[in-house]
């Protein structure tokens, strides 16, 4: 007999959740309870879905560590119960909320798709129904006896894309994601066609581990044309900084003007981490090649590589949560270790 899967959605919030009240026209969010009757084409997929829903669902501008914690939480209560999990959350923030799950789920053997939409379920020109549609499949899909997809996903208008690789692109086209530096894991249309080169491939008998410490004393400094010495002088003497993540011109300039480097000095003596990812949308930090990033190299700042600044972010928010000590820090944040990098 073959495996029917299970499959748990998650609620955590967003547009996607929300249903215009026929009478007054306002958009609520939607009873989870009643998903069914709602979306009745769900009774068409060939497996068992379970809902949960976050007890007041957020607008994904308001997520922060304390929620990935209660998704996690969730996800972890649930695991052997169910085959694969597919998350509802707001596209704003959904690229940080998911690269965080890729870090908190170490060894993940089942998959973990977040979705979302830019218009509401209750819509008529919505794209909620395919994505909510498409990522459940994709979330049931076994191969073997097992599933075929092992790693925290993000699906959005036919594109299945590792979540930890994805940014937001557009607040307004259906296509709110890319994933510049990595290609998409599948491609849904007539079929559903996955990239099997690009899949992670789970090493089996590694046992779950689920992580759930991050450090938020953390400061992402986006560099641009006239950024003054007063800001950085300020912004780097802040107390209790744990880590510091610099978007950096192209392939991982800055300023090599003398005070700015002193300020960097200064902060790498107090063994705050110093992070360099590019804030271009596409491509990777190389120090070296220019006099703008050897100063940098020379002091011993982290390349980013061709991570995303999201994943940059909840990567240094893990691993300071780690107590990494910091002789294997920077070889450790320069190591892939979700497919996040190269
Ligand atoms: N503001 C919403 C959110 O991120 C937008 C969306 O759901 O896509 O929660």
């Amino acid at each position: 007999m073959t495996h029917k899967s299970n499959i748990l959605l998650i609620y955590t919030g967003g547009t996607i959740g929300m249903i215009k009240d026929s009478k007054t026209g306002i958009l609520r969010n939607f009873n989870f309870d009643n998903l069914l009757e709602h979306i009745p084409e769900l009774n068409l997929l060939d497996c068992s879905i379970g809902s949960q829903s976050f007890t007041i669902p957020i607008d994904s501008s308001n997520m922060n560590p304390n929620y990935w914690v209660d998704l996690a939480n969730i996800i972890e209560d649930n695991y052997d119960a169910f085959d694969g999990f597919v998350v509802l959350h707001g596209s704003d923030t959904m690229s940080y909320t998911a690269s965080a799950l890729s870090f908190m789920f170490e060894n993940l053997d089942k998959p973990i798709i977040f979705t979302g939409s830019q218009l509401p379920i209750g819509d008529l020109r919505t794209d909620a129904k395919e994505n909510l549609i498409t990522s459940i499949q994709i979330a049931a899909l076994r191969e073997n006896g097992k599933p075929k997809v092992n790693e925290v996903g993000l699906y959005f208008e036919y594109k299945l894309y590792r979540a930890n690789r994805t940014t937001k692109l557009t607040a307004e086209h259906f296509k709110a994601f890319s994933s510049p530096n990595y290609p998409p894991l599948a491609q849904s249309g007539v079929h559903l066609i996955f990239n099997e080169q690009a899949l992670l491939k789970h090493k089996r008998g590694n046992k779950l581990k689920v992580h759930k410490n991050f450090e938020t004393n953390i400061l992402l400094v986006k560099m641009f044309p006239g950024i003054n010495e007063e800001t950085i002088t300020h912004l780097f003497s802040c107390p209790n900084i744990k880590g510091l993540i610099l978007e950096t011109y192209g392939s991982g300039n800055v300023t090599n003007e003398s005070w700015f480097m002193e300020q960097l000095k200064l902060i790498h003596e107090k063994e705050v981490p110093i992070i360099n990812v590019t804030q271009c949308s596409g491509g990777s930090v190389a120090m070296g090649p220019y006099e703008t990033s050897v100063g940098l190299k020379k002091l011993g700042v982290i390349s980013g590589k061709d991570i995303t600044t999201e994943a940059a972010l909840a990567k240094l928010m893990y691993l300071l949560g780690q107590q990494i000590p910091s002789s294997r820090f920077k070889s450790l944040f320069e190591t892939s270790l979700r497919g996040e990098m190269v």
